[in-house]
């Protein structure tokens, strides 16, 4: 279980201190799309998902969306917010991770990859070998089968000491 706990835990994605990442030599941010940047199931990014891409980018890091999304929905959302994409990304699966730091050219040592799912986004990032940061949902809208597994979350979580 150790192996799968994140390296930090935030309670918003734009309150991570991304300024220490970039001094620490981290170069590449790969984002969960559904609750980590935007509501549930978004097709628009919204005010608080161009701050938060807009943080990064002025700090020099690249930003790249890697989404489960089983549509062309994350590929309509990175083109709206300008970054690049991986959809289908099958989290908890690296694969999503690794296609991503193929086309951005990064490793392991120099990406991050923040979810808002410890299931997906965490697990998967975890196996990447990438430092990986678990926020909390951006609102408590979702759909039903990400909503039943936020009991088991937050048990985690405490377990984490988070
Ligand atoms: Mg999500």
């Amino acid at each position: 279980m150790n192996k799968y706990r994140p390296d930090a835990f935030y309670s918003k994605t734009i309150e991570i201190p991304f300024a220490d990442y970039a001094a620490k030599g981290y170069r590449f941010v790969l984002f969960d799309l559904d609750n980590t940047i935007a509501p549930d199931h978004s097709y628009d990014p919204v005010s608080y998902s161009f701050d938060v891409i807009r943080l990064v980018t002025d700090l020099g890091m690249k930003s790249c969306l890697v989404s489960n999304a089983k549509s062309n929905r994350s590929e309509i959302f990175a083109k709206k917010i300008g970054i690049p994409y991986v959809s289908y990304a099958a989290k908890p699966s690296p694969k999503g991770i690794y296609r991503a730091m193929k086309d951005l050219g990064a490793d392991n040592t120099n990406t991050i990859m923040i979810g808002d799912q410890f299931f997906t986004d965490i697990i998967a990032g975890k196996r990447a070998n990438v430092h990986t940061i678990w926020v909390k949902p951006y609102d408590k809208r979702e759909v039903f089968y990400v909503r039943m597994k936020r009991p088991l979350e937050y048990i985690i979580r405490k377990l984490f000491g988070f």
